[in-house]
């Protein structure tokens, strides 16, 4: 099945791209995600999404919408990658001003250009004074990644993610770069998806962010999700509140599994509980004997 494009699907429709930035540590990956979750680069809601889940969705003042997986550096990526679950349309690699492509900026951009992901590149810190823009831009030149301005094929945009300067039109470079791709997806079946995160909570039990990547996710829905299944007993979305049912490119936080899958672990719905439990059962007995998964929840 391939959930990014779904070509035989009829019931498609155009879904938001789902976004993650990459770069060298304290480049600004945490930064630019910080402004664009709470600031008002985003139309809609004032005061932007206050807790942190590891994928968010906006929405531009223009109706158009972005979900970004906002995950710790780009492990999630290369692990969610390594599964199989490529889930990312676009790879924004942030490369700071004052800086130079770094071992992690290289890597980035290599773990995208072999993924297939497209990239846009931000060129961040052009507050700073000894920002050099132009300077990234050769660095990136050498390395055969022309940028646009540049006469290549890559778009970039210089920003600050501090001061906010630039994030929205790197956001429409984004949207410009999904317009081509032509993501569609099928609302009108069981969900599937990836994990994001999980974890256990106290009060709430389980806990998983996960991204919707085709079909529509229910309230009630049987969702096995690597070795755990549950029902789906309450559904949040990245403001906190209650949601019924998630579609598409839609991330969600959900309670109710039985344990804590592992983030890049693909979720289905499934028709009935003890097919669930049986698929989950096995994949538990597997991981034992195979001696990876061995940790009880
Ligand atoms: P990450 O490691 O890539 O997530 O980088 P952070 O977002 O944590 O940023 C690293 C440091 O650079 C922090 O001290 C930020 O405040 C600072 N920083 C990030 N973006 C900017 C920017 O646009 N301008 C300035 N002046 N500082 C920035």
């Amino acid at each position: 099945i391939d959930d990014k494009n779904e070509e035989s699907d009829e019931n498609q429709v155009f879904r938001s791209p789902i976004v993650t930035v990459m770069g060298h540590v304290d480049h600004g990956k945490t930064s630019l995600l910080d402004y664009i979750r709470s600031t008002n680069v985003i139309a809609g809601e004032a005061g932007g999404i206050t807790q942190h889940i590891g994928a968010y969705h906006v929405t531009l003042d223009d109706g158009k919408d972005i979900t970004f997986l906002d995950t710790p550096g780009h492990e999630a990526f290369t692990a969610m990658r390594a599964r199989g679950a490529q889930i990312t349309d676009i790879a924004i690699i942030i490369v700071a001003a004052d800086d130079n492509v770094m071992p992690q900026t290289v890597e980035a951009i290599n773990h995208a250009s072999a993924a297939g992901v497209p990239i846009v590149f931000a060129i961040n810190k052009i507050d700073k004074p000894g920002a050099n823009p132009e300077k990234i831009k050769e660095e990136l030149a050498n390395m055969n990644y022309l940028v646009e301005e540049w006469g290549g094929k890559y778009q970039s945009h210089d920003i600050s993610a501090k001061q906010g300067i630039g994030v929205e039109e790197l956001l429409e470079k984004v949207l410009l770069e999904a317009e081509m791709l032509e993501l569609k997806a099928n609302p009108d079946k069981n969900a599937t998806g990836t994990i994001i995160e999980s974890s256990l909570d106290r009060g709430r039990g389980y806990v998983a962010t996960l991204l919707v990547q085709s079909g529509t996710l229910n309230i009630g829905d049987i969702v096995l999700a690597g070795q755990y299944f549950g029902h789906v007993k309450a559904m949040f979305n990245e403001r906190n509140q209650r949601i019924d049912e998630v579609g598409p490119a839609q991330p969600a936080i959900i309670l109710g599994l039985n344990g804590a899958p592992q983030a890049g672990d693909k979720f289905n719905v499934m028709d009935s509980e003890r097919e669930a439990r049986n698929i989950a059962n096995k994949r538990e007995q597997l991981a034992r004997e195979q001696g990876l998964r061995t940790q009880k929840h």
